[in-house]
């Protein structure tokens, strides 16, 4: 498990293009955190690190999925927020991304409850100011341990 905290928006950006450089495709990220704790801002940066244009990328909570084609590998962005049962995700098919040769990040993604994968990388934020963010990066699976092990040497 990883514990930081930043201090600002570009903070955040600058975390998720580091998470970026070890992301391959197939992986899955689920975010977690109240509204307005960072998640689409963290996604940016994700995206960014992938080489897709910043200025595409924003909060999909209407369109339920946004896919991005980045230099190697796609991203693939949803935010589950509007939806409240498991009725509702399993419609949306995410399963059927868990496979693409893309990067899955759901925002809200507790609510997918036994959708998720068995492995993902599971990143809570929560406010501790008004800028101020704190982030726990967690494993869920061996996969996702090897990405924490080789990120904790760069953001330490
Ligand atoms: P969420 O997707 O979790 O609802 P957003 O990323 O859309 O959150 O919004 C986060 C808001 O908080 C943005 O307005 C952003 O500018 C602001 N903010 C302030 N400090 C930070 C920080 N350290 N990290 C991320 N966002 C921050
Ligand atoms: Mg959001």
């Amino acid at each position: 498990m990883i514990n930081l905290i930043t201090y600002t928006p570009e903070q955040t950006i600058a975390l998720g293009k580091k998470i970026a450089k070890f992301l391959k495709p197939g992986d899955v990220i689920a975010l977690s955190g109240d509204l307005g704790t960072g998640k689409t801002t963290l996604v940016k940066g994700i995206a960014q690190g992938l080489g897709i244009n910043k200025k595409e990328v924003n909060s999909p909570s209407y369109v339920l999925i946004r896919e991005y084609t980045g230099k190697k590998i796609d991203l693939f962005h949803c935010d589950l927020y509007r939806l409240n049962n498991v009725e509702q995700i399993s419609f949306l098919g995410i399963e059927d991304y868990f496979d693409r040769r893309g990067v899955f990040v759901i925002e809200w993604a507790k609510r997918a409850g036994d959708l998720l994968p068995d492995q993902y990388f599971d990143i809570t934020i929560t406010l501790l100011g008004e800028k101020k963010r704190g982030f726990k990066l967690k494993a869920c699976g061996i996969k996702y341990q090897r990405l924490i092990d080789k990120l904790k040497v760069i953001v330490k």
